[in-house]
């Protein structure tokens, strides 16, 4: 009886971690810069959109983070944004990292931002393959927004080229997150 307990006690902790164990490195753990301003984004939302960056692949903690850095200079300094446009970003280490994070309102998908949370990989996915670790990433964060009530569990996962006039998130994650259940054509 006590083993069975025992077993039954690890599938709750093993279910409970693959659920809400996501690990998200914050903007201050990678080395990010505070947002010059926050507009709310409001809680049981409908939507999800994937992007990709398009810019280069990391494999590496360390070398996501220059990635991270740098592309946040760019939202912030060259194009006048309060923040890196992402709401989370998604690295080739499969780590997940904090872009605006949780109820603030993105600059990812012209019309969506303040509908959806904008998630986007590192790298460019025309050419770049996306990784199981990855995708495992990303179910998780997804699966961790709809338990905090960012959005609603039947919300519709779109890429951004279905909202937005652009081939972003890239060929291979185009291919993949059609497999995935709450995508919608
Ligand atoms: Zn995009």
């Amino acid at each position: 009886m006590a083993s069975k307990a025992l077993i039954l006690l690890l599938a709750v902790l093993f279910c409970g971690q693959a659920v809400f164990g996501v690990t998200i490195i914050s903007k201050s753990e990678w080395g990010g810069r505070s947002a010059t301003s926050k507009s709310t984004l409001a809680s049981s939302l409908s939507y999800a959109v994937i992007h990709h960056t398009a810019g280069n692949y990391c494999t590496t903690r360390a070398a996501c983070q220059t990635q991270l850095q740098n592309i946040q200079a760019y939202h912030m300094d060259s194009l006048g944004w309060a923040d890196i446009g992402y709401n989370f970003l998604i690295g080739g280490d499969g780590n997940v990292y904090e872009g605006r994070g949780w109820n603030v309102m993105g600059a990812h998908a012209t019309n969506w931002n303040s509908k959806s949370i904008g998630i986007s990989f590192l790298g460019n996915y025309n050419t770049d393959k996306i990784t199981s670790a990855q995708i495992t990433a990303a179910k998780g964060l997804l699966a961790d927004a709809v338990s905090r009530g960012q959005i609603v569990s039947g919300y519709t996962l779109y890429g951004h080229r279905q909202v937005g006039s652009t081939e972003c998130p890239g060929t291979n994650i185009w291919n993949e997150i059609q497999t995935w259940s709450n995508w919608k054509a």
